[in-house]
């Protein structure tokens, strides 16, 4: 056990009540809707995806779309690697990052807005999370575990999904159905419906090292010929991410399970609580970059 494995089974074991937030590439690598009792039987006493908060956070870009009409370019990203990328490499880009928080932080708002005791944990495919974006909101997240990290805890306990019957577990906050292709590249710019605002030319999805580069460098240049810029990390999207524990599965395969699970959710309406974004509106989802 790691550090991280070790500071998250001592706060399992303490009195503190602790949520654990699910990033939406989580069916790669976790059975649903096993893993709802299977995190509840290693000690969380709620267990959320992100999906309702990757909603408000559409929500929230479609404002500040609307608000701020006439920017030149407008770059969409959930992803602390891009936003590091750009701080440090493109400052003259920094301006075109759309303020608004990631699904992560927005579903710690909304899960911490009605709960607000609990300890937050969140469940992530890459540790950029941890090193990149947790420090930059101090207080916001208790403990990111990554998807490898908390595999090899359930193995350790002997926690096993045939213990868990299909349909015997519901997630414990507000899901979204058409959100949770969002770990997917383009999900973004698919689910936040910016052909609203662009045209389709002047969208660009866009993801991995080079070929966002090259991107930003005709940005810098004032040569792109897009204006909305939806932009992550690891080839393919946050499915890509380093600490899946099935990272070798061929894309189209991480693909399928993500989107499995969403149409399986759309189909059975037992699956969650489908949530309506006035539970939301009133928690400030803006930020600075
Ligand atoms: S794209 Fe990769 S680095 Fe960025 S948030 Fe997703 S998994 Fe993490």
């Amino acid at each position: 056990m790691n550090e991280h494995q070790n500071k998250l089974l001592e706060l399992l074991n303490s009195e503190s009540k602790v949520y654990a937030l699910l990033a939406p590439a989580f069916p790669i690598d976790f059975p649903h809707p096993q893993i709802v009792g299977m995190l509840k039987e290693l000690g969380f006493e709620k267990v959320a995806e992100l999906t309702f908060g990757a909603r408000m956070v559409n929500y929230w870009y479609k404002k500040y779309i609307e608000e701020n009409p006439n920017q030149k370019y407008y770059i969409a990203s959930p992803c602390p690697m891009i936003v590091n990328v750009i701080e440090k490499k493109y400052p003259e880009l920094r301006q075109y990052l759309i303020p608004v928080v990631s699904p992560m932080h927005a579903m710690i708002n909304i899960c911490r807005d009605r709960h607000p005791d609990y300890k937050m944990v969140f469940v992530s495919p890459c540790q950029a999370k941890r090193a990149l974006e947790a420090p930059r909101f101090p207080g916001l997240v208790d403990i990111v575990i990554t998807f490898k990290e908390l595999s090899e805890m359930l193995e350790e306990k002997g926690i096993k999904k045939d213990s868990y019957p299909d349909g015997d577990y519901a997630f414990d906050s507000f899901i979204t159905e058409y959100t949770k292709v969002y770990p997917i590249s383009g999900g973004l710019a698919k689910t936040a419906h910016v052909r609203n605002f662009f045209k389709p030319e002047e969208i660009c999805i866009v993801d991995g090292i080079p070929n966002y580069l090259k991107i930003f460098d005709e940005m810098k240049a004032g040569i792109s010929p897009y204006r909305f810029i939806d932009v992550l990390n690891c080839v393919g999207g946050c499915v890509g991410g380093p600490d899946i524990k099935n990272k070798d599965l061929p894309l189209e395969e991480k693909d399928r399970l993500v989107i499995e699970y969403r149409d399986r959710a759309i189909k059975d309406p037992d699956d969650g609580k489908h949530g309506d974004k006035e539970y939301a509106e009133h928690i400030d989802m803006g930020t600075t970059f």
